[in-house]
């Protein structure tokens, strides 16, 4: 075949199918719209694991009218004007493809009243496109993200994503249970309509700790050790929350946010891994939470569209302080189990 360029509707699908690579991608993506945009409570609501219907409804800032038909267009964005600006970015948001993303692959509606505006207002997004003007409709002040059948035109996934119904549900209650402890001060729900239950909730929680129990378990609650990390001549700070050998849970829940981002990492887990070799039994799973910052210019978090991974300096150093200061407080548990086993 010769060299054809591609038309806009396949690059933009082919695009939108990366940011968007399941319904745990697209909440976690609103959500942090809804964080960006200075809200308290977030409200998530799926139907059949977010594959029919899920919806993110904010007390944020809200998107004026008049902004409301570039909301869910590519490359348009409130929060970034220069690339250099991208080093000092103090918002989860950037590339200005989430929503555009996602009305690529779903029925997508917009429903937004800033507190200075009357009446909120809706509009309908497919394609990248408005779907006609936004027109006057009921609503709260802050924001309501509405999405509809997500991948009805990529049958492939919609077909793997059924496969694996299960644990694709599992993967959102885990992005809110892990912005429900990142951000303690903000309230989360989820909300599964097809089974009336409410899945997850941290509203009106007194401290962290209680946020896991709530959201986790006591188990694992009870079982928390926790200390700071700091190297100045670095510039990172940060926290972990990680279970004693006292806990052994059935898989290994890591939550990792680099400067509030909630990132993945291999390198990390591995590290967590040998870590709790030496202190649990053989099929014993930590859990462990943490929070890293570090200057905006020693991070990059543009490598993937997912945003999931980032890039940083010194992390071979990093990873270094927080095995011994893991490896400084698992000892003494340990002990402690030896001494009681002596009779
Ligand atoms: P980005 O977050 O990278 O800017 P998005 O596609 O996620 O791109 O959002 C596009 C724009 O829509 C944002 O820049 C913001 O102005 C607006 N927006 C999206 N979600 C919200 C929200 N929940 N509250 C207020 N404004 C929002
Ligand atoms: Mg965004």
């Amino acid at each position: 075949m010769p060299i054809r360029k591609l038309s806009q509707d396949v690059i933009n699908k082919i695009a939108a199918g990366e940011v968007v690579q399941r319904p745990a991608n697209a909440i976690k993506e609103l959500i942090e719209n809804s964080i960006d945009a200075g809200a308290k409570t977030i409200k998530v609501k799926t139907k059949k694991g977010g594959l029919e219907m899920f919806q993110i409804e904010d007390d944020g800032c809200g998107i004026p009218m008049e902004d409301l038909p570039l909301a869910g267009v590519r490359f348009a964005t409130s929060k970034l004007q220069e690339y250099t600006d991208l080093k000092d970015i103090g918002s989860f948001g950037f590339r200005g493809e989430a929503l555009a993303s996602i009305s690529h692959v779903g029925h997508l509606t917009i429903t937004s009243k800033p507190v200075a505006q009357e009446v909120a207002y809706k509009i309908q997004f497919d394609g990248g496109k408005p779907n006609g003007e936004a027109i006057p409709s009921a609503g709260r002040n802050g924001t309501v993200i509405h999405v509809k059948d997500l991948f009805h035109n990529m049958g492939m996934r919609q077909k793997s994503y059924n496969a694996n119904e299960e644990q694709f549900k599992e993967k959102i209650a885990e992005v809110i249970r892990a912005y429900s402890i990142h951000y303690e001060n903000l309230n989360f729900s989820l909300f599964r309509i097809d089974k009336s239950q409410t899945q997850v909730r941290s509203w009106n929680l007194p401290d962290r700790k209680t946020i896991i129990q709530h959201t986790y378990s006591k188990e694992v609650s009870s079982n928390i050790l926790t200390t700071k990390l700091s190297d100045e001549e670095i510039g990172v700070k940060g926290e972990i929350f990680f279970t004693s050998s006292g806990y052994s849970g059935k898989k290994f829940i890591l939550l990792i946010f680099v400067n509030n981002r909630l990132i993945e990492s291999k390198q990390i887990k591995q590290i967590m891994e040998t870590v709790y070799e030496e202190y649990l039994p053989k099929g014993a799973r930590p859990w462990v939470y943490l929070n890293l910052s570090m200057p905006g210019k020693n991070i990059d978090v543009n490598v993937h569209p997912t945003k999931m991974e980032v890039q940083f300096l010194h992390d071979e150093r990093i990873y270094e302080m927080i095995k011994k200061k893991m490896d400084m407080f698992l000892i003494p548990t340990k002990e402690d189990r030896t001494m009681t086993v002596v009779p």
